[in-house]
């Protein structure tokens, strides 16, 4: 099979069988998602969605986020991972938003990423989520899922592996694709022990085929 048809029918797959793919964050406008995919980091959605109802009541705007301190927000997303660095990033992050950016969530990636706490992947969240732009932010899961399938060729970077999924992806389903992998990688497709008895795309996975290969010798 080469690389061309596995991308194929694998995305042929998820787009007749996937679930709706969208963000599992709980936001309300671009700021928010702002905060929540920043918080996101090592941390789970879950997690992320409890802790936001009481900070985006109280800090509803970047200037009023502004007018705070890393330390007031820390008390608000402790129960977060890495909170220390989180509120700090935050309270950059509004900061450069009002002085920069007129309060608004700019909609370029390079200017996304002179805001403290964003990173390439957080930058092609928002341009992929809040502007629907083209756009594939690579995860931990992603990472795992794409080499594991055989979309990568043992990707040894996040880079490696956006700029190889995008040259094969189309750009009208790539950001469809990101959702679908981050949830493969999530439910089925999982770290440690992928669920493959219960995976559709299991007869184009190069780690399955390999897999059954060596067990069908052994
Ligand atoms: Fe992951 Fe197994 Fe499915 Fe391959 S067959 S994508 S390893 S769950």
């Amino acid at each position: 099979m080469t690389k061309k048809e596995r991308y194929k029918n694998v995305l042929n797959w998820f787009e007749a069988n996937a679930e709706s793919a969208e963000t599992e964050l709980n936001y309300n406008n671009n700021f928010e998602l702002l905060v929540a995919v920043i918080l996101s980091a090592q941390c789970t959605d879950k997690r992320v969605n409890l802790i936001t109802p009481a900070l985006f009541e109280v800090f509803p705007t970047p200037e009023v986020m502004m007018e705070s301190s890393p330390e007031v927000i820390f008390e608000y997303i402790k129960s977060c991972s890495y909170p220390n660095n989180k509120s700090k990033s935050l309270y950059g992050m509004a900061n450069k938003l009002v002085k920069d950016y007129n309060g608004v969530v700019p909609s370029e990636i390079n200017s996304l990423l002179t805001l403290p706490g964003v990173g390439r992947k957080t930058a092609n969240v928002i341009l992929a989520v809040a502007f629907n732009k083209p756009a594939m932010p690579v995860d931990t899961h992603v990472f795992r899922v794409s080499n594991r399938i055989g979309l990568t060729n043992n990707s040894k970077s996040p880079l490696e592996t956006e700029k190889e999924l995008v040259k094969y992806i189309p750009q009208y389903l790539q950001n469809k694709a990101h959702h679908w992998l981050i949830l493969h990688g999530r439910y089925i497709c999982v770290a440690r022990k992928p669920k493959c008895e219960k995976c559709g795309i299991s007869k184009w996975c190069k780690y399955y085929i390999k897999s059954n290969i060596i067990d069908n010798n052994s």
